[in-house]
């Protein structure tokens, strides 16, 4: 498949000069490899997007390559179910990492190499000390570690004791094996780090074949090396691990990458990490990591989030090397901007009120022509059915209308968007006082909503015709969170105490009789609502399910307008 070409973000950020630099100088003989690498301990999220978007953007920009590689040394939380959501995700947002798929745990013999030779070169060893006691040793930030009681065992002993660490002959937790650095180095990471340790669990990919599983320390920058990558680029906390990686790959003497680090997402009401994700879906307190409410891409997808709205999001936001909370606002923005330029438009009455138009013709049907974006002409119109009973929204009636509320009200006259000026003549309770429904008249010279004499209207209604409408089930999403920062809590509440308890309403809408044949992933404006998008998991055929993927109130517009932009 040929890679499509995106477009790119900001080529002046800090990442891309050092990388232009390195291109300058000749350094790696000019070449840009990059990579992507997940642990398939669960679904991308959105803050994975911006890792991808940065990878294979710059991959891509200076005609270099990205790999996907999937970090997957830990036998414990790892499955197939998430390398296959992984790969899928990647290639929804646009990118291609070609023949380029790699596991780290096809380098487990690599690896093991690896750590042979640094024991062979006296710079790593077996240690009995138990978890707690490592912990113990460590020291603090303020005081050095202590030594273990083991380190100074010699080089053939280490050599036989990890030998039969990897042949299973010790219980899980007995020894690891770990660097001989130094216990006093003001760096917590560089007092000799664990390397390997025991776990008897079947990993999913290598079966039974390993009981020595390296740790991500360990595996992570040789994997790299491996793979010839240039730039290994990585998030924030794993600046003060980079003198870790720099001594393995220097004792190792082997290709060494440049790492280099940026800020990670954070996003308002929004969690992304994937461990309180989990709880979420274990909790069930979301439809599993696709809900559309999850800030995994897989949510975004099927909540009507489109690749590019999330590509130019992450372009937009661009990379920094200081931790900021990005207002989730601006990625909504992203979204209704590219929605309102590819979604076509669609009447449907979320809540209806019926109107009667006393003085239209009893069985008369009128197909009205309709515009299916006024953005772009080419997407065409369509037709759609007008007769005497039509639906309008509840809120678009009031009987005691407050200043500035310019749609129907008695006596009060409006357009029925590309049918009729209507003029509404009396209003018709129940025993209750409830408004059941409204009599209004039409003006046969306003025909597809034009005014016949230059008179204006202020208010223009969507509206359905009665008895061609169909009901379809919509889902009205809204934010997972109701706080800002929900994880944030002075009070040490937990984050799930902020979930907005409004996240989702389900109702019954009466959509234009051509929305019974929309398919699973189709996305349309309902025109005045916001923007929906048929769910693939639920809808039937001719019985689309939609999902609101976003209202029309944009506040990050507002945001900008207000600091002048
Ligand atoms: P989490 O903290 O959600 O568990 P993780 O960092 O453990 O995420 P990985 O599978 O290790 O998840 O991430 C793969 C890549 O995505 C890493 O290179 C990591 O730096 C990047 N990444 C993860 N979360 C973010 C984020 N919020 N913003 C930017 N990049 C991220
Ligand atoms: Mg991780």
């Amino acid at each position: 498949m040929a890679q499509e070409k995106h477009e790119t973000g900001n080529s002046t950020d800090f990442i891309r000069s050092i990388i232009k630099e390195d291109i300058r100088t000749g350094r790696y003989g000019g070449k840009v490899i990059t990579r992507f690498p997940p642990e398939p301990n669960g679904y991308l999220h959105i803050g994975h997007a911006k890792s991808i978007v940065l990878n294979f953007g710059i991959a891509e920009e200076f005609g270099g390559r990205c790999h996907l590689r999937f970090d997957d040394t830990n036998p414990l939380k790892e499955s197939m179910e998430y390398v296959q959501s992984i790969q899928e995700d990647v290639r929804w947002l646009g990118y291609d990492w070609g023949e380029h798929l790699y596991f780290a745990s096809d380098y487990f013999e690599k690896l093991y190499e690896f750590a042979v030779d640094l024991v062979k070169k006296g710079k790593a060893y077996v240690d009995d000390l138990t978890p707690e006691e490592i912990r113990q040793y460590r020291g603090t930030l303020t005081e050095p570690g202590k030594e273990s009681p083991y380190r100074n065992r010699s080089v053939e002993e280490n050599l036989d004791l990890l030998e039969r660490m990897r042949k299973g002959e010790f219980p899980e937790g007995s020894k690891v094996l770990r660097a001989k650095i130094d216990m006093a180095h003001p760096n917590m990471n560089m007092r000799d780090p664990v390397m390997y340790r025991i776990i008897k669990a079947p990993h999913y990919r290598r079966g039974n074949e390993w009981c020595i599983f390296p740790t991500y320390d360990w595996a992570h920058g040789q994997s790299d090396s491996i793979e010839g990558i240039t730039h290994s680029i990585c998030t924030l906390e794993f600046e003060d691990h980079r003198p870790l990686y720099d001594w393995f790959l220097d004792q190792l003497g082997i290709h060494h990458p440049q790492q280099i680090e940026f800020a990670r997402l954070e996003l308002t009401y929004t969690v992304l990490s994937k461990r309180k994700l989990l709880e979420l879906v274990n909790g069930g307190h979301v439809d599993g990591w696709d809900d559309p409410r999850m800030p995994t891409i897989s949510g975004m997808r099927r909540r009507g989030y489109t690749p590019e709205a999330i590509r130019d999001f992450c372009n937009r936001i661009g990379v920094a090397k200081a931790n900021s909370v990005v207002d989730v606002a601006l990625l909504e923005h992203c979204v209704r901007d590219h929605l309102n330029k590819v979604a076509p438009r669609r009447m449907v009455v979320l809540n209806p009120l019926k109107v009667v138009i006393i003085n239209y013709p009893d069985e008369q049907v009128e197909e009205m022509e309709a515009i299916n974006n006024p953005e772009d002409e080419s997407m065409g119109k369509r037709k759609v059915p007008f007769s005497k009973v039509v639906y309008i929204e509840r809120d678009d009636f009031r009987e005691d209308p407050p200043k500035k509320f310019f749609r129907l009200a008695p006596g009060r006259e409006v357009r029925l968007r590309y049918a009729y000026y209507i003029t509404c003549v009396d209003v018709i309770k129940d025993e209750n006082g409830e408004i059941v429904e409204l009599h209004c008249t039409y003006d046969p010279e306003s025909r597809g909503g034009w005014s016949p004499d230059g008179r204006k209207v202020r208010g223009t209604l969507h509206w359905v015709s009665a008895k061609h409408a169909v009901p379809i089930e919509v889902r009205l999403y809204d934010r997972l969170f109701s706080v800002p920062y929900p994880e944030a809590d002075k009070e040490g509440r937990d984050f799930k105490d902020f979930l907005n308890p409004d996240s989702l309403k389900v109702i019954t809408a009466y959509a234009e009789p051509g929305l019974a044949e929309a398919q699973p992933g189709e996305r349309f404006q309902f025109e005045r609502q916001g923007y929906f998008c048929v769910d693939t998991r639920d809808s039937k055929p001719g019985k689309p399910v939609f999902n609101r993927t976003i209202t029309l109130k944009d506040t990050w517009a507002k945001i900008e307008k207000a600091q002048g932009k």
